[in-house]
């Protein structure tokens, strides 16, 4: 697989702000920062999620109401390593363990499931992280940052990507950049 697909139509970092993107990002109460896995990517219930690669499904679970709550991993590979990205806090699930999917095909909708049910508005969101165990540990064990697959995190601006033209539009796998400026809001 050449180029990965964005996970979502439209992609962008929860409320623009760094503990939303990878890393030992937030802060608990008393100050010492912990870590985020992943990326968390602003979504309305109900939004689809796409398969970046080609692969085999190697989860399909419900942990709610704790944790991850819904969650797909996608086992592919992508520059020779075998990687597993997982989708969590779904809503919908159209994929079992074990289904072999296309890239670009829906497996799951978006939702709050898990540790994010009470999120309402700008704040709900996809949370998607890239790990190069199935079984990844503690902390930031066993996990990429998806900015050095995708040469950049969706802040600032939105990486919008049609799926269903991909081909058409999109040979790189890089998606459309819009600038926040660029977009009207109503
Ligand atoms: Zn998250």
């Amino acid at each position: 697989m050449s180029f990965l697909a964005w996970p979502l139509e439209t992609n962008r970092i929860r409320r623009d702000v760094t503990n939303n993107t990878f890393g030992t990002v937030r802060r608990n109460a008393d100050g010492t920062k912990r870590d985020h896995q992943g990326w968390d990517l602003v979504a309305t219930p109900l939004t689809a999620c796409y398969a970046i690669a080609e692969g085999v499904i190697r989860k399909s679970e419900n942990h709610s109401p704790k944790g991850h709550g819904k969650l797909v991993i996608l086992e592919f590979v992508f520059q020779g390593r075998t990687l597993f990205a997982l989708y969590s806090h779904l809503s919908l699930v159209s994929v079992v363990r074990g289904t072999k999917v296309s890239q670009g095909e829906v497996i799951a909708y978006t939702g709050n499931s898990g540790n994010a049910s009470g999120m309402a508005g700008e704040d709900q969101h996809l949370h998607f992280e890239v790990r190069t165990e199935l079984d990844a540990g503690r902390g930031l064990a066993g996990r990429v940052d998806p900015k050095t697959l995708y040469g950049r995190a969706p802040r600032e601006y939105t990486i919008v990507e049609s799926h269903g033209q991909k081909r058409l539009l999109n040979p790189s796998g890089t998606g459309l950049k819009i600038n926040a400026g660029d977009m009207r809001r109503w």
